[in-house]
């Protein structure tokens, strides 16, 4: 029987390369049928909203979705359309992968790490307060009365949310999948030494979690800032990451850069019952309708999701389909060529093309 699922193509860059994953996809042969849904600009303009209902809905029914990039407005009071559909879906567990694939260029090699990051809350809450706004100097007042401390009259405030309901259930979603993927250990990523009540909690429903795993999975804890030196330097002495939202972000991008950029960035967002797969990259609106960006790490988004539906054989060869075309970085984008005016980089839809002529041989 066809899986059934739902393809956000998105905005900017995100619809040439959510068409060239889906070419890819249905070129290993796993059967799909699409439901096509759109959100983002071009939902703005058909419809006057950039999230219609009918996008969840058809999430929610079928329980998996391919996601292009989505802008983000700014300041126009809507946050991001990304994390409104990951926190509506409550798809709390960022699942990104980084690997090395011969062929693309990166002081490193033989990199294989995934960072999963807690998605619902810490500072991602949304829960910010404006400058010299009646309820900020309120809560600014009511702050300095409960902690003894001063706040600035003119400051912003963000709320930094963890709960130990989210802490544990992305920790034991961290070790499930290292047992799963057969992962040896775990690396929590944390400041808890100068965030004891948030970060410390995160740290205190890990070591909980870990005792749990033991004999099973490795379990290490790091500082965050110690960390961010200890990957540059010896990325190849971690396996599994599993960070709070903010600095999970923000690792994400430091791992895609060990491995050699965004456009080899897979990603998942997961929750109990539905998964969203969408690259790390976002919608590089400069790029849009130029068939030029890379399309691989939509296309290894795809990889993912042919897992996550059990469609193992499919996702292996489009890997190694994906593999392949590295490798031999000849119908590669410009990201990929030596430099970036390279003149025999080729556009996203012949990159795919590539890939699928892999899988026909
Ligand atoms: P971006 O990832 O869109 O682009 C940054 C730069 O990275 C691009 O200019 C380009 O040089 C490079 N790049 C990105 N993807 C590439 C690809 N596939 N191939 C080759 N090069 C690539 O980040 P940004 O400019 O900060 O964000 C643009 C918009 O996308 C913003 O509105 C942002 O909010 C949104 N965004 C969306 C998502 C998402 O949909 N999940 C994620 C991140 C950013």
């Amino acid at each position: 029987m066809a899986h059934r699922i739902t393809l956000i193509p998105g905005d900017g860059v995100g619809p040439e390369v959510a068409e060239a994953a889906r070419r890819c996809i249905e070129a290993t042969g796993a059967k799909i049928e699409w439901e096509e849904v759109i959100a983002g600009q071009d939902a703005q303009v058909k419809f006057g909203e950039l999230l219609p209902k009918n996008v969840l809905d058809s999430v929610k029914k079928n329980k998996v979705a391919l996601k292009g990039p989505i802008i983000t407005p700014i300041g126009e009071g809507f946050r991001s359309v990304n994390v409104a559909i990951r926190q509506a879906l409550d798809l709390y567990a960022c699942v990104r992968p980084a690997k090395s694939y011969p062929g693309v260029k990166s002081p490193y090699q033989d990199i294989d790490l995934v960072i999963i990051r807690e998605n619902s809350e810490d500072l991602y809450a949304g829960i910010e307060f404006e400058e010299a706004r009646p309820e900020t100097k309120e809560l600014i007042s009511q702050i300095e009365k409960f902690s003894n401390k001063k706040i600035r009259p003119d400051s912003g405030i963000s709320i930094k949310p963890i709960s130990k309901f989210a802490s544990e259930r992305i920790i034991r979603f961290a070790f499930e999948y290292a047992l799963k993927s057969k992962r040896k250990k775990i690396t929590l990523i944390q400041k808890s030494n100068i965030m004891k009540f948030t970060d410390g909690l995160f740290l205190k429903v890990g070591r909980a979690v870990a005792k749990e795993y033991e004999g099973m999975v490795i379990f290490e804890e790091a500082l965050v800032d110690n960390m961010a030196m200890q990957l540059v330097q010896k990325p190849r002495n971690y396996d599994v990451l599993v960070l709070p939202n903010l600095y999970g972000d923000i690792f994400s991008d430091l791992c895609a850069g060990l491995v050699g950029g965004l456009g080899v960035a897979p990603g998942a967002n997961i929750g109990d019952d539905l998964a969203v797969f969408e690259a790390v990259h976002g919608s590089a609106p400069k790029y849009k309708g130029q068939n030029k960006v890379n399309p691989a790490a939509m296309i290894l988004s795809g990889v993912l999701m042919l897992r996550h539906i059990k469609e193992d054989k499919a996702a292996d060869n489009l890997e190694n389909a994906v593999r392949a075309v590295l490798a031999e970085a000849k119908s590669v984008t410009y990201d990929l060529k030596p430099s970036r005016d390279d003149p025999s980089a080729v556009g996203t839809k012949e990159m795919a093309d590539a890939i699928i002529d892999k899988l026909k041989k």
